[in-house]
């Protein structure tokens, strides 16, 4: 029988989800769906000065939105915190960890005549209980201790990585790490290894900015005699500028992109793929990345986040969603603007008419103000377009319009063709106009479709304004 496979995502609660650890935490959730496996999320908040609610919140919701479901949790460290020291006192009791009273000044103390003498600046083992007693180091009564990990003095530490392949590290260059500090609160190090032993996770999946402590936690995982996990480290997300993404390349986070008027499957999408091929796959859907994905396909090395692609694949997921969807999501944007779409014309047709040249939703929701602004046009483009060549032309087209038994795109195109034989006019002469004075702008999609949606109430109202005067 082989072990269920369980990943985790276990982002720390310091700020709002970045793309990057989206996109890790996608691989995770897919690896684990195309296992039937189990995908755990675990909230790392042992970091108690910038660790907030409001950013699990950001987090959970950031998942949630990205269709990441997770099976267990979220758990959280802070709530753990007997466990962990239950774990450190075992390890003491093994011989693999013990207590450090160094002071700070004597820690910089070290570090600083170990720069003198040309050294790597690290903690040189002084409370280590044979140590500590051949010195004549006595456990001040006044102050609790820092729990330290007893790293192995010789020897490499490696693993076959799932993305990267085989590394390995000599031990000689790591020292031995503080796992528990005085408040009891764990290291990362020390909570990320209890707690992917006690939540029996199989496959430990990261970003590359990791790979440097998966040494010091296959220590503390052979300490503790159980067996490693295995461990795939992804790599980072650059900016267009090879530079680490960061916000000053504009929007890192998943919120961010979501308020920005990007569809979820967008994104997934674009991070799936971004760091991970399948064969000339662009376009897919998640239960294609469920059933594709795979290790080996994943990029060993940065990927490079491009802003157009992401907009490519936002404009074709928005032209294959539902109008119904798409109203949706613009209803609350234009109410934003102070717009009441229920007083227009309906919002699903009005988004089919312009879904095809959006490449966001915020943009599909400006495009559709067009439908519940007054229409007034300025009283320069007004006087511009409303010459003697066009106003008769325009009456005749409004008394066309008043009698025309359907008020569909055909009957109004037809309407507009009988109008421009018998005045000689060609079709921007009376379509340019005619925007004008009804919607108030020259540039508007197919002006049959936009007058159709506005209705025969509308259009010859505001029609009427500019031509019934004189
Ligand atoms: N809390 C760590 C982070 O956000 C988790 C790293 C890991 O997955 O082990 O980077």
């Amino acid at each position: 029988m082989t072990t269920p496979v369980r990943t985790r995502f276990a982002p720390s609660p310091t700020g709002f989800l970045h793309v990057g650890g989206a996109r890790t935490a996608l691989y995770s959730w897919a690896f684990a769906r195309q296992c039937k496996g189990s995908f755990v999320l675990r909230i790392e908040d042992t970091d108690l000065e910038r660790s907030t609610q409001e950013s699990v919140d950001a987090i959970l919701d950031s998942m949630k939105w990205l269709g990441l479901d997770w099976d267990e949790g979220p758990f959280y460290q802070m709530q753990r915190l007997a466990r962990y020291r239950e774990v450190a006192d075992a390890l003491i009791a093994s011989g693999h960890a013990y207590p450090c009273w160094a002071t700070k000044e004597e820690l910089d103390a070290m570090r600083e005549s170990q720069r003198a003498r040309g050294m790597k600046p690290r903690y040189d083992g002084r409370w280590r209980p044979e140590r500590a007693k051949a010195a004549g180091l006595v456990p001040p009564a006044d102050r609790a201790p820092v729990i330290r990990f007893r790293t192995p003095d010789d020897g490499d530490v490696g693993w076959d990585d799932l993305v990267k392949g085989p590394i390995s590290f000599p031990n000689a260059e790591l020292d031995d790490l503080v796992i528990l500090r005085v408040d009891g609160v764990p290291t990362y190090n020390f909570g990320v290894v209890v707690d992917d032993l006690d939540m029996d996770i199989t496959h430990v999946i990261r970003g590359d900015d990791h790979v440097n402590n998966t040494p010091r936690q296959i220590h503390i995982f052979n300490a503790m005699q159980r067996a490693l996990p295995r461990f795939g480290h992804v790599p980072m997300i650059l900016g267009p500028d090879g530079e680490r993404l960061s916000k000053r390349h504009g929007a890192v986070s998943v919120t961010q992109y979501r308020d920005d008027g990007v569809l979820p499957e967008a994104l997934d999408n674009y991070l799936a793929r971004l760091g991970w091929s399948h064969g000339n796959a662009e376009i897919f859907s998640m239960q294609q990345l469920v059933e594709w994905f795979n290790f080996e396909h994943v990029s060993r090395s940065a990927a490079q986040f491009d802003p157009e692609k992401l907009s490519w694949l936002n404009q074709h997921y928005i032209k294959a969603a539902t109008n119904e969807r798409l109203a949706a999501l613009v209803e609350p944007l234009l109410a934003k603007l102070g717009i009441e779409a229920g007083k227009g014309p309906a919002l699903a047709p009005v988004v089919a008419l312009l879904k095809d040249r959006a490449t966001t939703v915020n943009h599909l929701a400006e495009a559709a103000t067009l439908f519940y602004g007054d229409g007034m046009p300025e009283p320069e483009l007004l006087a511009q377009h409303l010459t003697e060549t066009s106003a008769p032309a325009l009456r005749m087209l409004k008394a066309r319009l008043t009698e025309l038994a359907a008020w569909d795109k055909a009957s109004l195109s037809a309407a507009m063709k009988a109008v421009l034989a018998s005045s000689g006019l060609k079709m921007p002469q009376l379509a340019m106009p005619l925007r004008v004075l009804v919607l108030g702008r020259v540039q508007t999609p197919s002006i049959d479709a936009v007058l159709e949606l506005l209705g025969r109430e509308t259009v010859l109202a505001r029609l009427s304004r500019h031509l019934d005067s004189d």
